[in-house]
């Protein structure tokens, strides 16, 4: 990889998107962007974009693409500064208008032409499944995804394994219509592009890995 590899990854909840994330960045030597962390971590440190972001939330009001972007544009910049080979961009492409607002700033500011999107695939009722019997540790309070099949908790080794009671069937539901809604859209669009990899989440996170690392060989 001599220039700077951009891989984007797109999936629904519970497809392992965060895990795999985790496992590429650590394969690849690269930092990731996670929208979620970054927004709580620009609110917690007040820079301009935090106390922007703050007031937008505290009128119930969901944040722009415009200041998506700008989140974007000021993490890139420290990246590439830092001379960072690959970097990884996880939930920054929800729906079709931001995914465009992103492809033209690397593309055409930052002259990025290496970006690889992937979606790890996996079907609504598995999504759902996942996301409602997640369990929790009756000890330490860890939880862990379904995924995860023994009783006994690895991480306090003390307390035993029990299905979540906020494991709101509605809200999964909900999050399984907002990504239908919104980002199908945009896998439909690179898919028409011929810029869109399907990996198959129904397998071990292993099998995921490998084969999201097959894609770079
Ligand atoms: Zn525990």
């Amino acid at each position: 990889m001599k220039e700077l590899q951009v891989i984007r990854l797109f999936g629904p909840y519970g497809s392992g998107k965060g895990t795999q994330a985790k496992l590429l960045s650590q394969n690849f030597d690269a930092p990731v962007f996670d929208t979620g962390s970054e927004l709580r971590d620009n609110i917690k440190n007040n820079t301009a974009i935090g106390i922007k972001v703050k007031s937008v939330i505290d009128k119930g009001e969901l944040v722009t693409n415009d200041i998506i972007l700008d989140l974007i544009k000021n993490w890139l910049a420290s990246q590439i500064k830092k001379g960072n080979k690959a970097i990884i961009l996880d939930g920054t492409s929800r729906e079709l208008e931001q995914a465009k607002l992103i492809d033209q700033y690397l593309s055409e500011e930052l002259q990025i032409k290496n970006i690889t999107n992937i979606h790890i695939k996996i079907p609504r009722d598995e999504s759902i499944l996942r996301q409602t019997q997640r369990r929790i540790c009756n000890y330490c309070g860890e939880i862990f995804p379904y995924a995860y099949k023994k009783d006994q908790c690895n991480k306090c080794g003390k307390g035993v394994l029990e299905i979540r009671k906020e494991n709101d069937p509605l809200v999964a539901e909900k999050r399984a219509d907002i990504f239908e809604a919104e980002t199908l859209p945009v896998l439909e669009y690179y898919q028409s592009k011929k810029a869109l990899i399907e990996i198959d989440g129904l397998r071990s996170i292993e099998d995921v890995t490998n084969s999201i690392m097959n894609v770079f060989k």
